[in-house]
């Protein structure tokens, strides 16, 4: 029997119903290492722990997976309204064709939905059956010596590092408790994909060298992530490619998502404050030479030069304040003042204007990368 113990982080992955590429509701890779974890958890090779501190985090995060439910639920229904919309226009002439594709439409997004309701519970079922654990007084009290030393998870300055270390430090307490029971430590596994807090620049994808001394005394087993953690379960749950598609799918949707910078969790006790990256929009260099696209394209030099001044920017806007957010090309994330006609990337300096958009849609507007003075330019026009 293994002891697994997973950071809030994969908990909210394993629940989250979104592919973080396509925002579509989709069967992911989550789905599948549910699946695993749950057959694993019934033929009685893992039992799950779980942090107090894990359990107030996801009651939190629990919201936010049905927040992207219900956008999806809001966006069918513009998709519907289209429909409608077209229907009038084109005066009944499709009136039957379009009333199957909305009824197609709505019954495919709707058993999606239904899919990706069931999973969550499914998801927070196996954490409320799990065995708890709680930071005591004491724990909590080593903890804040332990940053005030500065050493690890305590290097960086993350404001989530109390978090990460409270979970394991209690973690260890636990183990320490239970060992009676079981005359020697049972073999425990701790998965975090925080490797910020977790590791160090030398100890690559092992613990850092502040943490490894209490890890090994009660011997946890440290794990990045949750399909290598399972293939040291079992071996023939996963292949290495499988494992590697998991691990980018997991670093995906630690890296589309984002604190909000206009509001904090103090103002929305559901933690809705954080921005879920959408697809990639490409912004042109409005300095780029005009190509007519009537015209007939020729591998002139310029055709090449249009391609290369095209970057690629993602657009997210928060759940609670509704606050757009830009990741710039260079990765930089910047909050969108709505009264500004465009903004400068804090750290690589590009700059970009906002070009209005005919529909009344949120998106009123895209970008395109124009010099610092047409930016500065076009406050005075
Ligand atoms: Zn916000
Ligand atoms: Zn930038």
């Amino acid at each position: 029997m293994i002891h697994l113990i997973l950071d809030t982080n994969n908990w909210i992955y394993l629940a989250n119903s979104i592919d973080p590429l396509t925002e579509n509701l989709n069967e992911g890779y989550h789905f599948q290492l549910f699946e695993k974890l749950k057959l694993k958890v019934r033929e009685k090779a893992i039992t799950i722990l779980v942090s107090d501190l894990v359990e107030i985090e996801w009651n939190r995060n629990q919201n936010r997976c049905f927040a992207l439910i219900s956008k999806h639920k809001n966006r069918m229904k513009d998709d519907l309204h289209t429909i409608d919309r077209i229907d009038r226009v084109l005066q009944s002439e499709f009136h039957d064709n379009l009333l199957d594709l909305k009824k197609a439409y709505t019954k495919h997004i709707n058993s999606e939905i239904e899919k990706n309701q069931v999973h969550i519970e499914g998801v927070g079922r196996l954490l409320g059956d799990s065995i708890k654990y709680t930071a005591t007084l004491e724990t909590k009290a080593f903890a804040s010596d332990w940053a005030v030393e500065k050493k690890a998870p305590f290097t960086g300055d993350k404001k989530n590092s109390m978090a990460d270390a409270l979970l394991l430090f209690s973690a260890i307490d636990y183990i320490k408790e239970v060992r009676g029971h079981y005359g020697s430590y049972p073999t425990f596994i701790f998965v975090s994909g925080n490797k910020a807090d977790f590791c160090s620049k030398t100890s690559g994808n092992e613990i850092h060298e502040d943490l490894k001394g209490m890890v090994d005394e009660v011997g946890i087993n440290f794990f990045l992530s949750l399909p290598e953690a399972l293939k040291f379960v079992d071996n023939t749950l996963f292949d290495a490619a499988e494992i590697e598609v998991m691990n980018d799918d997991i670093e995906n949707f630690r890296t589309r998502r984002f604190i909000c910078q206009h509001c904090s969790e103090d103002d929305d006790p559901d933690g809705l404050n954080f921005i879920e990256f959408e697809e990639d929009e490409s912004v042109v260099d409005s300095n780029a030479p005009y190509l007519d696209p009537s015209q007939l394209r020729l591998p002139f030099d310029d055709v090449v030069r249009e391609k290369d001044l095209k970057v690629t920017i993602l657009r997210g806007y928060c759940f609670h304040c509704e606050t757009e957010h830009i990741k710039c090309n260079c990765g930089t994330v910047t909050m969108i003042d709505v009264f500004e006609n465009g903004f400068e990337c804090p750290k690589c300096g590009t700059t970009y204007l906002k070009e209005k958009l005919p529909m009344g849609d949120r998106k009123d507007h895209s970008y395109k990368l124009v010099s610092p003075e047409e930016l500065e330019d076009s406050y005075y026009t």
